[in-house]
């Protein structure tokens, strides 16, 4: 039996944060994840393409900041399950959870906080009768490592933010970029609206609308999407890759049946003060969680994941105080004795 202070079930962006803010309350964590690799949807989606809206990196790629993470959590030395879902949670007679795994792997912990983003990742497959035939010969549903598109041509299909940004990424590394959109109106952000527009007028995007991929032809691998349009009637486009990007359709898979609240397949959380879910002790952070006004983004994850760890800590120690020090004040001390220390510099400026 795995025992710790915080069993965190989630290792995306949210999960790992939360092992560094439970450590600067001396709180240990264990994570669970049914993927193999820590990271979430940043690694597991999108581990090449630059995030702009992390306080303090203009620019940073998905994949190397979960690296940074990984690299900031080291001195707290957290626990590993990967490769296994969160199966069953059970109260045990001390006030404590047993969360089984479905390899049944066994955690027992004072507080749960469920990172689990979007659940299990179920892309949107569009209506193709032989879709299945291609895939992984030349029909992707997730974009991991764009350099496998340079300098091919590509039809990528969707609407929203994912088609967009994909579109405008490798516009300047494939050899040719169409994108397919049944309507004339996008989902997405308008600044990257707009820059699929300019792409377009510029001759770097075959921008299609209006129309759908209804057929993949090909052998054994795709050469061609067969596209209905609404005036035009058939085109066929060449092409090495067809992807398209309709989302993922959200699955809370088994922490669905924990007798959590549950709106809009997310977790309903308490935002007036710490995230706790309709169970106490057991909390709901990051992209899992719903309340009025969330907003599904990692700077939304770790702030909660903040705000979690305070109230953890409270629960866990009922009669200890914890005053809050910057970290620039008290430094940083892992689990494992190594100390970043404050710079003294730092510490006057505050004082
Ligand atoms: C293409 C794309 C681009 C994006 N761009 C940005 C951006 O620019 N800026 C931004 O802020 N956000 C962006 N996002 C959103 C961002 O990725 C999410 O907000 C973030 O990943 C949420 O982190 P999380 O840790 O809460 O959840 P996730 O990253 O979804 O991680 C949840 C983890 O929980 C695991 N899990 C779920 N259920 C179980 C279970 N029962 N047992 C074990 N493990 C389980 C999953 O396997 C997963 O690894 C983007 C998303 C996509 C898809």
């Amino acid at each position: 039996m795995i025992k710790t202070d915080i069993l965190i079930i989630g290792a995306g962006p949210t999960g790992l944060f939360t092992v560094f803010e439970a450590g600067l309350l001396k709180l240990k964590t264990h994570l669970i994840d049914a993927l193999p690799q820590p990271g979430g949807q940043c690694s597991e989606i999108y581990p090449k393409k630059p995030i702009y809206d992390i306080p303090g990196f203009p620019e940073i790629l998905a994949g190397q900041l979960v690296d940074n993470l990984m690299e900031q959590i080291k001195p707290f030395n957290p626990g590993f399950t990967l490769g296994e879902r969160a199966e069953t949670i059970e109260k045990l007679e001390d006030d404590t959870f047993l969360v089984t795994t479905n390899k049944g792997t066994k955690h027992n912990a004072p507080v749960v906080a469920i990172a689990g983003g979007l659940g299990s990742f179920e892309p949107r497959k569009p209506p193709i009768p032989n879709i299945i035939d291609f895939e992984d010969k030349g029909v992707a549903y997730i974009i991991r490592d764009p350099e496998v598109y340079r300098d091919k041509r590509v039809v990528i299909a969707g609407g929203g933010d994912s088609a967009l940004d994909w579109t405008i990424f490798l516009a300047d590394v494939a050899s040719e970029v169409t994108l397919v959109h049944r309507r004339n109106e996008f989902r997405g952000a308008l600044d990257s609206v707009e820059r699929v527009a300019e792409l377009t007028k510029l001759g770097k995007v075959n921008l299609i609308t209006e129309a759908e991929v209804k057929e993949l032809k090909g052998n054994d691998h795709i050469e061609a999407v067969g596209i209905k349009h609404k005036t035009e009637g058939d085109i066929t486009v060449d092409t090495d890759y067809f992807i398209p990007l309709f989302g993922l359709s959200p699955k809370l898979g088994p922490i669905g049946n924990w007798g959590l609240e549950i709106e809009k397949n997310a977790i309903k959380v308490d935002n007036s003060y710490d995230y706790q879910t309709n169970i106490p002790g057991i909390y709901a952070i990051g992209d899992v969680n719903t309340y009025k006004g969330k907003l599904k983004l990692i700077l939304s994850g770790f702030h909660e994941a903040a705000i979690m760890c305070q109230s953890a800590y409270q629960r866990i120690f009922p009669d200890k105080k914890y005053v809050m020090k910057y970290t620039t004040v008290g430094g940083v001390e892992g689990f494992d004795g190594t100390k970043k220390e404050a710079k003294k510099e730092v510490v006057k400026a505050i004082i």
